[in-house]
């Protein structure tokens, strides 16, 4: 893979690998791409999905990979502007305190970023104990709009500039897909966040076509506008900057914007209560003339108001507002037209509180990509354990999707010994996962299997409905079994489920969708990997229905094309939890039977490593072949 690598960057072609857990993947392309830097000058960006992976690369791999060459490496953790607290706005936030926040809950939050604003190293909210309310969060952190930039008094101690300084001297960056994406975005816009790159790695870059979607796309919600009406003027508390400033006048067109606001979402929740469906929004445009218009006539007493407060300290905040009423206005526009951009798919969802979101998203973003990283970063290098699909193993799905047409491909397995180290059980005689007779045997088979390896096991689900559904079968069973468990959708986060579940000797996890892939627990804490069901993404979501229509208006067929890769590749994810070192052991189990009596279900088992398949047949009570209990690991028992 290093070798791979390295002449990607001297003939400046793309590669894509996939390499396999233990491989060793971040230092064969690390090694390479420092030797690059240090050779030729050029800027180089590392890019991943998960925190966990970037932190990795920081304390670990980085520093180890660059003991091999005698020069000093500038290393910079590139983080979104929003993870940085503005003393600017904190002062001005501390002078209006009394009133700005209704609770004092807000107020304490106010206090302890003030506190620890005198002592903290990179005011970034990765070094803040906890996490302050977003709420109080959202008035003190630095953001595009209310930046005074080189005018401001903090400038030369502002965080979010030194920040962006290290990054203009930077050799190595380290950053998330999000932020990547955002800055080839800006860069079309003109004011790129990066300085130039010469070779870009994507790790984890099985999920960059998601993170692509969501943040080339639209997203407007009620809180985010209320917010930007309450910072101008809180009816409430009777503060905000219009307050602060003396524009009293200006009260009358934020009370009036607040109105309409509620008019214009009361319509938004009614049509998406009233379409159970589908909820893109196709012909359909939402009646947001007078909200838009009142957003621009803030916009406008704004402006007009500006020059009276030329060279104050609230200058910055009022311009700012200003120019967020003027987006806001835009962004309300869009949906309140049917003459929207035919590349993209806009929809309504609800929140788990019952707050509506207004969204939007380009259907391809492979389009996208080819014109604005593709065409303009070379090399790039995607990485992951799972991109290749099916017998030959081709990354033709991922490029497809990614828009990626010209790159060298290499296929690496894994160190691990599959065969010896997993026992794959298959039961071939699990019901049709349509049908209804599959819970109750569901619950049968995760009840056989979690008594065979004594609990430590994931029980993966495609659907909150059936993981809540199975739990309560199982829930008498494992508390009389002693077997702890922990249930996604409950109280607990899903990183303190994963803590509890490592901390837990024999307990069973129930998760859904995140717990399929990002998530490392090595040793005797898992040792059974349940799917439950081939992890098929019904086209059901607004953006799967329109990517599905897509493929199918070009002639293609969505179900080999996109459907059967895509779950193939998910599939891998799961399986990939079981083995994160050489000496784990253990069993996959697939409670799915059309792995078996599905032509497509060969693509699923040829898309995993070759193991030790036990197809379990269970019909009428016999086991023609009983599942052999899996090796346990004896150097970690
Ligand atoms: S330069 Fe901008 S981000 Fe920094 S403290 Fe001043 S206003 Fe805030």
């Amino acid at each position: 893979m290093a070798r791979a690598v390295e002449d990607a960057l001297q003939n400046r072609n793309h590669l894509v690998v996939e390499a396999g857990t233990g491989v060793g993947k971040s230092l064969a392309y690390l090694i390479p791409l420092i030797k690059h830097s240090i050779e030729t000058g050029a800027r180089i960006l590392v890019s991943t999905h998960t925190i966990n992976l970037q932190e990795q690369l920081i304390e670990k791999d980085i520093p180890l990979a660059s003991k091999l060459f005698d020069k000093d490496l500038r290393v910079v953790l590139a983080k979104g502007r929003g993870n940085y607290l503005c003393l600017r706005r904190l002062t001005m936030t501390m002078q209006r305190t009394d009133g700005l926040f209704s609770t004092k809950k807000d107020v304490d939050a106010l206090w302890a970023i003030a506190d620890w604003s005198k002592d903290t190293a990179d005011g970034s909210l990765a070094d803040f104990h906890g996490f302050p309310s977003m709420e109080v969060w959202w008035q003190v952190s630095s953001d595009q709009y209310h930046c005074s930039g080189s005018s401001c008094a903090f400038f030369h101690r502002c965080f979010y500039m030194k920040a962006r300084k290290s990054l203009a001297t930077a050799d190595l960056i380290v950053t998330n897909h999000a932020l990547f994406v955002t800055h080839l975005k800006l860069v079309e816009e003109g004011s790129p966040f990066f300085p130039e790159i010469g070779a870009a790695v994507l790790d984890e870059a099985h999920s960059l076509e998601d993170v692509a979607s969501e943040h080339l796309g639209l997203n407007v919600t009620k809180a985010g506008l209320e917010r930007i009406l309450n910072g101008l003027f809180n009816e409430k508390t009777k503060r905000g900057i219009l307050a602060a400033a003396g524009l009293a006048g200006a009260e009358k067109a934020v009370s009036g914007a607040r109105s309409k606001l509620d008019e214009f979402f009361d319509e938004v929740e009614r049509w998406h209560d009233s379409h159970d469906e589908d909820r893109r929004l196709a012909g359909t445009n939402f009646n947001g003339g007078e909200i838009s218009s009142a957003f621009s006539g803030l916009a406008a007493v704004i402006a007009g108001a500006v020059p009276q407060f030329k060279g104050s300290d609230v200058e910055a905040d009022i311009e700012g507002y200003g120019r967020r009423a003027t987006d806001a206005a835009a962004a309300i526009g869009v949906f309140s037209t049917t003459d929207r951009d035919p590349g993209h798919v806009y929809w309504v969802e609800k929140d788990g509180r019952g707050n509506c979101a207004l969204r939007g998203a380009p259907v391809r973003v492979g389009p996208i990509l080819k014109n604005l990283l593709w065409n303009d970063i070379k090399p790039v290098v995607l990485t992951s354990a799972t991109l290749a699909v099916g017998k030959d193993k081709s990354f033709k799905f991922i490029r497809d999707r990614l828009g990626l047409d010209e790159a060298g491909e290499l296929l690496l397995g894994s160190t691990f010994d599959f065969k010896r180290q997993v026992s794959l059980c298959i039961e071939q005689d699990m019901p049709d996962p349509r049908e209804a007779a599959y819970i109750p045997a569901l619950a049968d088979m995760i009840r056989k299997y979690v008594l065979l390896s004594k609990g430590s096991a994931f029980v993966l689900f495609t659907s909150y409905r059936h993981l809540d559904e199975t739990y309560e079968i199982l829930r008498d069973f494992l508390n009389e079994n002693n077997f702890p468990s922990f249930k996604q959708g409950g109280e607990l986060s899903r990183s303190r489920m994963l803590d509890n579940f490592r901390e837990t000797p024999g307990s069973v996890l129930f998760g859904t969708a995140s717990f399929w892939q990002g998530v490392d627990v090595p040793g005797i804490a898992l040792t059974n990997v349940i799917i439950t069901r081939l992890p098929f993404s019904v086209p059901t979501t607004p953006l799967a229905l329109a990517r599905k229509e897509d493929i199918e208006d070009r002639g293609g067929n969505y179900f080999m094309e996109y459907a059967i890769p895509e779950a193939a590749l998910r599939f891998k994810q799961g399986f990939g939890r079981l083995i994160r070192r050489k000496d784990d052991a253990g069993m996959v189990v697939v409670l799915d039977s059309r792995i078996m009596t599905q032509r497509y279900g060969r693509i699923f088992l040829e898309s995993i490593p070759e193991c030790n398949l036990q197809i379990v047949k269970s019909g009428g009570g016999d086991e023609t072949e009983p599942p052999k209990r899996p090796r346990k690991n004896r150097r970690s028992i």
